[in-house]
Protein backbone atom coordinates (compact mmCIF):
# COMPACT_ATOMS: atom_id res chain seq x y z
CA UNK A 1 0.00 0.00 0.00
CA UNK A 2 2.04 2.93 -1.13
CA UNK A 3 1.97 5.72 -3.87
CA UNK A 4 4.23 7.26 -6.06
CA UNK A 5 6.11 10.41 -5.54
CA UNK A 6 8.90 12.26 -8.02
CA UNK A 7 11.75 12.84 -4.92
CA UNK A 8 13.49 14.78 -7.32
CA UNK A 9 11.53 17.53 -8.20
CA UNK A 10 10.71 17.81 -3.79
CA UNK A 11 13.91 16.74 -2.48
CA UNK A 12 14.59 19.80 -0.08
CA UNK A 13 10.63 19.59 1.39
CA UNK A 14 10.90 18.08 4.79
CA UNK A 15 9.59 14.45 5.49
CA UNK A 16 8.19 13.21 8.62
CA UNK A 17 7.11 9.96 9.72
CA UNK A 18 4.37 9.79 11.63
CA UNK A 19 3.28 6.18 13.44
CA UNK A 20 -0.16 5.47 14.17
CA UNK A 21 -0.71 7.84 11.77
CA UNK A 22 -4.28 6.34 10.21
CA UNK A 23 -6.59 7.54 12.76
CA UNK A 24 -6.35 9.70 16.36
CA UNK A 25 -3.97 11.88 17.49
CA UNK A 26 -1.36 10.58 15.42
CA UNK A 27 -3.80 11.83 12.09
CA UNK A 28 -4.14 15.24 13.17
CA UNK A 29 -0.33 15.12 13.41
CA UNK A 30 0.08 14.61 9.92
CA UNK A 31 -2.34 16.98 9.32
CA UNK A 32 -0.27 19.47 10.79
CA UNK A 33 2.62 18.84 8.70
CA UNK A 34 1.05 18.74 5.36
CA UNK A 35 -0.46 22.11 6.26
CA UNK A 36 2.92 23.08 6.41
CA UNK A 37 4.38 21.66 3.10
CA UNK A 38 6.15 18.63 4.70
CA UNK A 39 5.57 14.98 2.95
CA UNK A 40 3.95 12.48 5.65
CA UNK A 41 4.65 8.72 5.54
CA UNK A 42 2.06 7.00 7.97
CA UNK A 43 2.93 4.03 9.30
CA UNK A 44 0.15 1.89 10.70
CA UNK A 45 -0.89 -1.83 11.43
CA UNK A 46 -4.43 -1.56 10.06
CA UNK A 47 -4.38 -1.34 6.81
CA UNK A 48 -7.85 -0.83 6.42
CA UNK A 49 -8.14 2.20 8.14
CA UNK A 50 -4.27 3.38 6.55
CA UNK A 51 -6.00 2.66 3.06
CA UNK A 52 -9.23 4.78 3.98
CA UNK A 53 -7.05 7.62 5.54
CA UNK A 54 -4.64 7.78 2.61
CA UNK A 55 -7.76 8.02 0.25
CA UNK A 56 -9.30 10.91 2.60
CA UNK A 57 -6.00 12.77 2.40
CA UNK A 58 -6.18 12.59 -1.16
CA UNK A 59 -2.70 14.06 -1.92
CA UNK A 60 -0.42 11.29 -3.65
CA UNK A 61 2.68 13.59 -4.10
CA UNK A 62 2.71 13.96 0.10
CA UNK A 63 1.41 11.32 1.83
CA UNK A 64 2.69 7.44 1.33
CA UNK A 65 0.69 4.92 3.37
CA UNK A 66 3.01 1.84 4.82
CA UNK A 67 1.45 -1.13 6.82
CA UNK A 68 3.95 -1.38 9.51
CA UNK A 69 3.86 -3.32 13.06
CA UNK A 70 6.09 -0.86 14.82
CA UNK A 71 7.09 -3.73 17.49
CA UNK A 72 8.49 -5.97 14.54
CA UNK A 73 12.46 -5.15 13.58
CA UNK A 74 11.34 -6.54 10.02
CA UNK A 75 8.40 -4.14 9.38
CA UNK A 76 9.84 -0.86 11.21
CA UNK A 77 13.39 -1.37 9.16
CA UNK A 78 11.48 -2.20 5.63
CA UNK A 79 9.55 0.97 6.36
CA UNK A 80 12.19 3.11 6.83
CA UNK A 81 14.10 1.95 3.91
CA UNK A 82 10.63 2.42 1.83
CA UNK A 83 10.36 6.02 3.21
CA UNK A 84 14.19 6.70 2.13
CA UNK A 85 14.05 5.55 -1.35
CA UNK A 86 10.68 7.15 -2.31
CA UNK A 87 10.65 10.60 -0.45
CA UNK A 88 14.89 10.80 -0.36
CA UNK A 89 15.15 11.72 3.77
CA UNK A 90 13.35 12.37 7.39
CA UNK A 91 13.39 15.03 9.12
CA UNK A 92 10.59 14.24 11.69
CA UNK A 93 9.43 11.16 13.53
CA UNK A 94 6.57 10.86 15.57
CA UNK A 95 6.10 7.83 17.93
CA UNK A 96 3.00 7.56 18.07
CA UNK A 97 1.39 4.13 17.44
CA UNK A 98 0.34 3.27 20.98
CA UNK A 99 -2.80 0.31 22.78
CA UNK A 100 -4.29 0.94 26.02
CA UNK A 101 -5.33 -2.28 27.99
CA UNK A 102 -6.44 -0.88 31.51
CA UNK A 103 -7.26 -3.56 33.61
CA UNK A 104 -6.41 -4.46 37.39
CA UNK A 105 -2.97 -6.11 37.88
CA UNK A 106 -4.67 -9.12 38.68
CA UNK A 107 -6.37 -9.46 35.58
CA UNK A 108 -3.37 -7.97 33.11
CA UNK A 109 -2.15 -11.46 31.31
CA UNK A 110 1.25 -11.44 30.26
CA UNK A 111 0.24 -11.47 26.67
CA UNK A 112 -1.51 -8.16 27.60
CA UNK A 113 1.55 -6.64 29.04
CA UNK A 114 3.58 -8.16 26.15
CA UNK A 115 1.26 -6.59 23.63
CA UNK A 116 1.63 -3.51 25.77
CA UNK A 117 5.22 -2.41 26.11
CA UNK A 118 5.98 -4.01 22.51
CA UNK A 119 4.12 -0.96 20.98
CA UNK A 120 4.35 1.39 23.57
CA UNK A 121 8.13 1.10 24.54
CA UNK A 122 9.34 -1.29 21.80
CA UNK A 123 7.95 0.56 18.76
CA UNK A 124 9.67 3.87 19.84
CA UNK A 125 13.04 2.12 19.99
CA UNK A 126 13.00 0.02 17.25
CA UNK A 127 11.69 3.24 15.11
CA UNK A 128 13.97 5.87 16.10
CA UNK A 129 17.26 3.35 15.88
CA UNK A 130 16.20 2.57 12.26
CA UNK A 131 15.24 6.24 11.68
CA UNK A 132 18.38 7.62 13.28
CA UNK A 133 20.76 6.87 10.66
CA UNK A 134 18.59 8.25 8.06
CA UNK A 135 18.29 11.59 9.91
CA UNK A 136 21.73 11.71 10.48
CA UNK A 137 22.84 11.97 6.89
CA UNK A 138 20.39 14.54 6.35
CA UNK A 139 22.12 16.47 9.08
CA UNK A 140 19.65 15.81 11.73
CA UNK A 141 16.04 16.02 12.57
CA UNK A 142 13.68 15.77 15.31
CA UNK A 143 12.09 12.91 17.18
CA UNK A 144 8.90 13.18 19.07
CA UNK A 145 7.71 10.21 21.29
CA UNK A 146 3.81 10.40 22.54
CA UNK A 147 3.45 9.67 25.95
CA UNK A 148 0.86 9.96 28.16
CA UNK A 149 -0.34 11.28 31.90
CA UNK A 150 -0.24 7.92 33.11
CA UNK A 151 3.40 8.01 32.28
CA UNK A 152 4.04 10.64 34.87
CA UNK A 153 1.39 9.48 37.55
CA UNK A 154 0.54 5.62 38.75
CA UNK A 155 -3.17 4.93 38.77
CA UNK A 156 -4.87 2.02 38.92
CA UNK A 157 -5.81 -0.18 36.19
CA UNK A 158 -2.87 0.57 34.39
CA UNK A 159 0.08 -1.30 35.46
CA UNK A 160 1.11 -2.15 31.73
CA UNK A 161 -0.04 1.64 30.04
CA UNK A 162 1.71 3.32 32.38
CA UNK A 163 4.52 1.36 33.15
CA UNK A 164 5.02 1.55 29.32
CA UNK A 165 4.82 5.32 29.29
CA UNK A 166 7.36 5.81 32.29
CA UNK A 167 9.28 3.73 30.37
CA UNK A 168 8.96 5.79 27.04
CA UNK A 169 9.68 9.53 29.03
CA UNK A 170 13.04 7.92 30.16
CA UNK A 171 13.69 6.26 26.91
CA UNK A 172 13.38 9.58 25.29
CA UNK A 173 15.94 11.20 28.11
CA UNK A 174 18.35 8.20 26.74
CA UNK A 175 18.03 8.93 23.16
CA UNK A 176 17.84 12.71 23.41
CA UNK A 177 21.50 12.74 25.38
CA UNK A 178 23.01 10.31 23.06
CA UNK A 179 21.25 11.57 19.32
CA UNK A 180 21.62 14.97 20.17
CA UNK A 181 25.13 14.90 19.31
CA UNK A 182 24.60 14.26 16.09
CA UNK A 183 21.67 16.62 15.71
CA UNK A 184 18.62 14.79 16.81
CA UNK A 185 16.33 16.36 19.31
CA UNK A 186 14.37 13.89 20.79
CA UNK A 187 11.67 14.87 23.33
CA UNK A 188 8.07 13.40 24.66
CA UNK A 189 4.39 14.93 25.01
CA UNK A 190 2.62 13.72 27.77
CA UNK A 191 -1.30 14.16 26.71
CA UNK A 192 -4.23 14.46 29.10
CA UNK A 193 -7.15 12.54 27.82
CA UNK A 194 -8.32 13.12 24.48
CA UNK A 195 -11.08 11.95 22.33
CA UNK A 196 -10.34 9.32 20.10
CA UNK A 197 -10.75 5.58 19.21
CA UNK A 198 -8.86 4.80 22.30
CA UNK A 199 -10.37 6.58 24.82
CA UNK A 200 -13.70 4.76 23.68
CA UNK A 201 -12.45 1.56 24.18
CA UNK A 202 -10.89 1.95 27.87
CA UNK A 203 -12.20 5.35 29.16
CA UNK A 204 -15.59 4.36 31.34
CA UNK A 205 -18.09 6.32 32.62
CA UNK A 206 -16.11 6.41 35.58
CA UNK A 207 -13.39 7.54 34.77
CA UNK A 208 -14.18 10.07 32.80
CA UNK A 209 -15.99 11.50 35.35
CA UNK A 210 -12.65 11.40 37.31
CA UNK A 211 -10.93 12.96 34.42
CA UNK A 212 -13.29 15.94 34.64
CA UNK A 213 -12.87 16.43 38.38
CA UNK A 214 -8.87 16.16 38.54
CA UNK A 215 -8.34 18.28 35.00
CA UNK A 216 -8.47 22.01 35.89
CA UNK A 217 -9.63 23.11 32.47
CA UNK A 218 -12.64 20.13 33.41
CA UNK A 219 -12.47 18.39 30.21
CA UNK A 220 -10.42 16.75 27.22
CA UNK A 221 -7.97 17.30 25.26
CA UNK A 222 -8.51 17.64 21.48
CA UNK A 223 -6.18 16.32 18.79
CA UNK A 224 -5.52 19.47 17.90
CA UNK A 225 -4.31 20.67 20.76
CA UNK A 226 -1.51 17.57 20.83
CA UNK A 227 -0.94 17.89 17.36
CA UNK A 228 0.16 21.49 17.90
CA UNK A 229 2.62 20.84 20.57
CA UNK A 230 3.90 17.86 18.47
CA UNK A 231 4.71 20.09 15.59
CA UNK A 232 6.29 22.52 17.60
CA UNK A 233 8.86 20.36 19.21
CA UNK A 234 9.45 19.08 15.74
CA UNK A 235 10.08 22.80 14.12
CA UNK A 236 13.07 25.14 14.04
CA UNK A 237 10.57 27.04 16.42
CA UNK A 238 12.09 24.27 19.03
CA UNK A 239 15.79 24.13 18.40
CA UNK A 240 17.50 24.35 21.77
CA UNK A 241 14.82 21.86 23.30
CA UNK A 242 15.83 18.88 23.77
CA UNK A 243 15.12 14.93 26.34
CA UNK A 244 12.34 17.36 27.57
CA UNK A 245 8.53 16.26 28.29
CA UNK A 246 5.73 18.55 27.75
CA UNK A 247 2.40 18.05 29.39
CA UNK A 248 -0.41 19.20 27.23
CA UNK A 249 -3.37 17.82 30.12
CA UNK A 250 -4.88 20.91 31.29
CA UNK A 251 -3.15 21.57 34.15
CA UNK A 252 -3.66 17.71 35.42
CA UNK A 253 0.19 17.47 36.41
CA UNK A 254 0.74 20.21 38.01
CA UNK A 255 -2.52 20.26 39.90
CA UNK A 256 -0.99 17.19 41.39
CA UNK A 257 -4.77 15.58 41.95
CA UNK A 258 -4.41 11.86 41.89
CA UNK A 259 -6.62 9.65 39.94
CA UNK A 260 -8.00 6.84 41.90
P1 LIG B 1 -6.00 5.44 18.43
O1 LIG B 1 -6.28 4.07 18.90
O2 LIG B 1 -7.13 6.26 17.91
O3 LIG B 1 -4.85 5.44 17.30
C1 LIG B 1 -3.70 4.64 17.46
C2 LIG B 1 -3.18 4.26 16.10
O4 LIG B 1 -2.00 3.45 16.31
C3 LIG B 1 -4.18 3.40 15.29
O5 LIG B 1 -4.25 3.87 13.96
C4 LIG B 1 -3.58 2.01 15.36
O6 LIG B 1 -3.89 1.19 14.24
C5 LIG B 1 -2.09 2.32 15.45
N1 LIG B 1 -1.30 1.22 16.01
C6 LIG B 1 -1.59 0.49 17.11
N2 LIG B 1 -0.65 -0.46 17.28
C7 LIG B 1 0.25 -0.32 16.28
C8 LIG B 1 1.44 -1.00 15.91
N3 LIG B 1 1.91 -2.05 16.62
N4 LIG B 1 2.12 -0.58 14.82
C9 LIG B 1 1.65 0.47 14.07
N5 LIG B 1 0.52 1.13 14.37
C10 LIG B 1 -0.17 0.75 15.45
O7 LIG B 1 -5.30 6.17 19.67
P2 LIG B 1 -4.94 7.70 19.99
O8 LIG B 1 -5.76 8.10 21.15
O9 LIG B 1 -4.90 8.52 18.77
O10 LIG B 1 -3.45 7.47 20.56
C11 LIG B 1 -2.28 7.92 19.92
C12 LIG B 1 -1.17 7.96 20.96
O11 LIG B 1 -1.53 8.90 21.98
C13 LIG B 1 -0.94 6.63 21.67
O12 LIG B 1 0.44 6.43 21.88
C14 LIG B 1 -1.65 6.82 23.00
O13 LIG B 1 -1.12 5.98 24.01
C15 LIG B 1 -1.38 8.28 23.25
N6 LIG B 1 -2.31 8.90 24.21
C16 LIG B 1 -3.66 8.91 23.97
C17 LIG B 1 -4.51 9.50 24.90
C18 LIG B 1 -6.01 9.54 24.71
O14 LIG B 1 -6.73 9.85 25.67
N7 LIG B 1 -6.52 9.29 23.51
C19 LIG B 1 -3.97 10.08 26.07
C20 LIG B 1 -2.60 10.05 26.27
C21 LIG B 1 -1.79 9.46 25.33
Amino acid sequence: MSNSSTPSSSASQRVAVVTGGARGIGLEVARWFLARDYRVALWDIDAETLGRTASELNDAAHVLAIHCDVSQPDQVDAATAKTEAIFGRIDALVNNAGVAVFKPIGQTSFEDWQTVLGTNLNGPFLCTQAVAPVMKRGGGGAVVNIASISGLRASTLRVAYGTSKAALIHLTKQQATELGTVGIRVNAVAPGPVETEMAKLVHSVAIRSDYHDVIPLNRYGTTEEIANVVGFLCSDAASYVNGQVVAADGGFDAAGVGLP
